[in-house]
């Protein structure tokens, strides 16, 4: 390390008010008073000397950025798109997809559709649909491909509502809000079968496209001598198009980008892009951002660095669940994610028992989490997870050990824990900003 960052500590006392005065909601606790941070690993990751040295040759011109150039030529290798769309995130790169595909009463399905994606379908009156392999269901089956879609739901969805109302089909991978898990590539193939089948364009979330190709190295027959590269470029050879938050597997603080192969549909974008984000050569993005990213994604790519990843986050989750904690199994790429319902069965889950987890592990250590569950997605929440995200390439071994530690003793005292009530809520991404107390 050659920069580091100090860590703030604070008291029980200091904790308990700081979550009073943010209504039990940790998005709104400063961050100054977080010990160690897993609310996210978007935007947080630690970036490389070569990617400071990248934003020192950021060129800055409104029109025909060098730096424009020097991220495409990076996009276009990997993913073999037509068209790149830079964006200054993921959910702008979303908003213009759907304002552009949607109309009211479509309808969409993914594997798992993440807040952000969801909440855009839903804001254009088109309708987000979930189709989940069974298996994601069993969050103890230790299976190797629980993020896949269930194709033969997809082909009794598209016989219901009809491919005609069935704008996109999307793939998440890894699939966030279904524990990190992984697509095969064989799903992958099969769902591009279908949507080709019935004239359906197929796009890839594709925000942890580098883990996912690194899980399918480690867990899929065939694939073993394979670069992480050759297995990316294979994902996205079977999409149409995708969504990327750069935030993710790109190291990058800030960005996104939009791709697709239709020339009608990118002119189309390239216009609301002109009208919200910026001109296309930057899309709502400082130059040195476009370097950032065009590094990043040829960093996440390298072997040694994704095998760190992967084997570092299955660390957290294999020293809690060896000890009785129930998670997610088996522990995917970018989080562990806790199964709070099965850990906390005394509290329903109208009473929030992932929030109620959060809030305690804060309380209890200063560790920052989020709940992925009913708070997040209301009645379609599968299970009530706790999502602890790990920043890429900026905690210690030492620092997850005080995480192990620190939840274990809250497991322990489990059966104190009360649930939680909303007492003030936004009309959508109620997460971010809804205020609680504790029950009784
Ligand atoms: C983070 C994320 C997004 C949205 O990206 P932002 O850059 O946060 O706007 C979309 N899909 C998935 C799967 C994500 O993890």
């Amino acid at each position: 390390m050659k920069s580091v960052e100090p860590l703030r500590h604070t008291t029980r006392e200091e904790r308990e008010r700081y979550l009073e005065e943010a209504g039990y909601n940790l998005f709104l606790i400063a961050a100054r008073n977080i010990l160690i941070d897993l609310l996210t690993d978007s935007g947080t990751s630690a970036m490389s000397t070569e990617q400071w040295a990248a934003i020192m040759r950021g060129d800055e011109s409104y029109a025909g950025s060098e730096s424009f150039f020097r991220m495409k030529r990076v996009v276009d290798e990997l993913t073999g798109f037509r068209h790149m769309v830079p964006a200054h995130q993921g959910r702008a790169a979303e908003r213009i997809l759907f304002t552009v595909m949607c109309r009211p009463g479509n309808v969409v399905p993914s594997n798992t559709h993440f807040d952000t994606t969801r909440a855009n379908i839903e804001y254009r009156g088109a309708r987000a649909v979930d189709l989940p392999v069974p298996e994601a269901a069993d969050t103890q089956a230790r299976r190797p491909f629980k993020g896949n879609m269930d194709v033969a739901a997809l082909e009794r969805l598209i016989a219901t509502d009809g491919a005609a109302n069935i704008p996109l089909i999307m793939l998440t991978v890894t699939d966030n809000s279904g524990g990190g898990q992984p697509v095969s590539l064989a799903n992958i193939a099969d769902v591009s079968r279908v949507a080709r089948r019935h004239g359906i364009p197929l796009y890839l979330d594709a925000c942890r496209f580098a883990e996912n190709a690194w899980l399918i190295k480690e867990r899929e027959a065939g694939y073993e001598d394979w670069s992480p590269k050759q297995i990316a470029q294979k994902m996205f050879s079977y999409a149409d198009g995708c969504t990327f938050s750069a935030k993710k597997d790109a190291f990058a603080n800030i960005g996104g980008f939009l791709c697709t192969n239709d020339d009608r549909l990118a002119a189309q974008e390239t216009d609301l892009l002109i009208l919200t984000e910026g001109f296309p050569t930057y899309g709502g993005l400082a130059g040195r951002d476009l370097d950032a990213i065009a590094v990043g994604l040829e960093e996440v790519l390298d072997p040694d660095y994704l095998r760190y990843r992967i084997v570092s986050t299955a660390y957290l989750g294999r020293h809690i669940a060896d000890r009785g904690v129930p998670i997610v199994e088996p522990p995917g790429g970018h989080a562990i994610y806790i199964d709070a319902g099965r850990m906390l069965p005394h509290i329903p889950k109208q009473q929030f028992p992932a929030q109620a987890l959060a809030v305690e592990l804060y309380r209890h250590a200063g560790i920052r989490s989020v709940e992925i569950g009913s708070v997040m997605f209301g009645d379609q929440a599968q299970h009530e997870l706790l999502r602890l995200a790990i920043p890429r390439r900026v905690y210690t071994q030492s620092h997850i050990d005080y995480v192990v530690e620190a939840i274990l003793e809250v497991n322990q005292a489990r059966e104190r824990l009360r649930g939680l009530e909303i007492v003030e809520e936004p009309p959508f991404l109620r997460h971010f900003s809804a205020r609680f107390r504790p029950v009784g």
